[in-house]
């Protein structure tokens, strides 16, 4: 089928491979996942070009777990500057990161925009973002199967032959149901499933390295096993990561605040 021609084709006819990362439930590490992805994919090769976008609308915490709260975007004459993290050598490719998180007024701000709105807003991140050359750009979503995903799915599934997916779930059993339902939703939109992680999965003591299984354990690679899906591994519960993390949130303390971008024509939408 030939590939339709749109500002978000021209824009991302740059992009080799685009990775949209999706979970069942909220808080079982998505955006961790996206974040390390990104991170491992541009640390893979001196020359890799990364690019993450965060399309958790109501809850950016990409600038955060990168260490980029407080920056903001740059207009350019060709479109959206993203905000680079880990900057290497001279020369070298940076990782390139767009959120709303950089568009806010304050870290706090809530986001209350109705499904149009978001719309606008994703295709803007797909169409107007100077990405410039990528070899993979990772897609943090919110969690469950919402108005983002049908956005993103409406302007890159007709443009963009080299879009896939991964599951994060972590092993209890009712993650693992809304990781099924996450499924399905590839599964109608015929979107492909490069494989599935499970996060959270078991606990080693900092001390004697024993492992406690917090939340069971297994049931992700089960999953993958009985759905045909490739496994691509599991992650401890981690404390060190929280720490890190924690870390980072603490730097810019903030009071919470409703947003004022173009408030009244999201609640018009
Ligand atoms: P989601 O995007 O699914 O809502 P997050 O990635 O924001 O989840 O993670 C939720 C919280 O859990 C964060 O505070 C994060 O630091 C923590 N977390 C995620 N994965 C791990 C892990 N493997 N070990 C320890 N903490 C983790």
């Amino acid at each position: 089928m030939a590939v339709q021609e749109t500002p978000v084709s021209r824009r991302l006819r740059s992009v080799k491979h685009i990775i949209i990362v999706c979970s069942g439930k909220g808080g079982v590490g998505k955006s961790s996942v996206s974040a390390q992805l990104a991170l491992s994919l541009h640390a893979s090769s001196p020359t890799a070009r990364v690019g993450i976008l965060d399309v958790d609308l109501t809850g950016p915490s990409i600038p955060r777990m990168l260490g980029l709260d407080g920056h903001g975007v740059h207009q350019s004459s060709d479109g959206w500057v993203p905000v680079y993290a880990d900057a290497r050598g001279a020369g070298e490719p940076r990782l390139s990161c767009m959120s709303v998180g950089f568009l806010l007024k304050k870290k706090g701000d809530s986001v209350v925009w109705r499904g149009p709105k978001k719309n606008a807003m994703i295709r803007q991140f797909l169409s107007d973002v100077r990405w410039g050359e990528l070899d993979y750009l990772v897609i943090d979503t919110p969690p469950g199967t919402s108005d983002e995903h049908l956005s993103l799915l409406e302007h890159l599934a007709p443009v963009h032959s080299r879009l896939s997916a991964i599951i994060v779930t972590t092993p209890q059993a009712v993650a693992l149901l809304d990781a099924m339902k996450c499924l399905s939703f590839t599964r109608a939109v015929t979107l492909p499933v490069l494989g599935l992680i499970e996060n959270m999965s078991g606990y080693v003591c900092p001390c004697c390295g024993e492992i406690s299984n917090v939340f069971s354990t297994g049931g992700g690679e089960e999953m993958a096993r009985r759905e045909g899906l490739r496994f691509l591994g599991s992650m401890p519960i981690d404390t060190e990561l929280v720490t890190l993390l924690d870390a980072a949130e603490s730097n810019e303390p903030d009071t919470a605040s409703t947003a004022e971008v173009d408030r009244d024509e999201s609640l018009k939408a």
